[in-house]
């Protein structure tokens, strides 16, 4: 069962449409496992199409419209080309949400080295503010203890994981601001994959930031 969700601000924000691409991405996927937070949106939605409606309506010059129009078909043209993208061969990529496996690039996923038990595959949205990426930990794997600095989020796609603080499963949704250390196990009957969205920019550099979302975890 889920435990870990996405606050009101971050749903808001979501709604609202306001939110960069990478986070909207995190969003989603956690969307995908939970009813819940899919009905809050959902009533979101509609508060906020009510609100539109009750607003003073402001006329609009046509070029206006005309560069809103522009931008419309653009999305449009772009959420197709994504759809019709050749989908990844991965042995994990079968085990996410297909949601998300339009966001991985074609053929295999690129899994680099971290440490004996973990391993990452970045995905690329174009988005210079977050860094997306899929992290793969070994059946009861631990995770090396590491200091991080930046705003991360976290959702747990496959298996479970747990800290200090509690375990984590399918669909939990952690965020987590800089400071703390913790040291993440996998569960011991099955490999955990997790998709990690972290803020640019970063103190660390190279591979070494990527272990960053797994020591800061929380319960909240
Ligand atoms: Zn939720």
């Amino acid at each position: 069962m889920i435990k870990n969700h996405p606050d009101a601000d971050l749903l808001a924000e979501y709604t609202a449409g306001v939110m960069a691409l990478a986070p909207t991405i995190s969003v989603t996927t956690h969307l995908q496992f939970c009813n819940s937070c899919k009905s809050t949106v959902k009533a979101l939605e509609e508060l906020g199409g009510e609100m539109l409606e009750q607003a003073d309506a402001v006329p609009v010059s046509d070029d206006l419209l005309e560069q809103i129009f522009a931008c419309v078909e653009e999305d449009e043209t772009s959420e197709d080309s994504l759809l019709t993208r050749p989908t990844t061969i991965d042995e994990v990529a079968s085990s996410i949400p297909a949601y998300l496996q339009k966001f991985l690039p074609e053929g295999k996923l690129h899994w680099k080295f971290l440490s004996p038990s973990v391993k990452v595959a970045p995905i690329s949205v174009g988005e210079t503010v977050h860094e997306l990426a899929l992290h793969k930990i070994k059946v009861g794997g631990k995770v090396p203890e590491h200091n991080h600095l930046g705003k991360e989020i976290t959702v747990v796609l496959k298996g479970s994981f747990s800290d200090e603080d509690g375990v984590y499963q399918r669909g939990d949704f952690m965020v987590r601001e800089a400071g703390e250390i913790h040291q993440p196990i996998a569960a011991t009957h099955e490999e955990c994959i997790c998709l990690s969205v972290l803020a640019a920019p970063f103190k660390l550099t190279g591979l070494k930031r990527w272990l960053n979302p797994f020591l800061s975890f929380s319960p909240s």
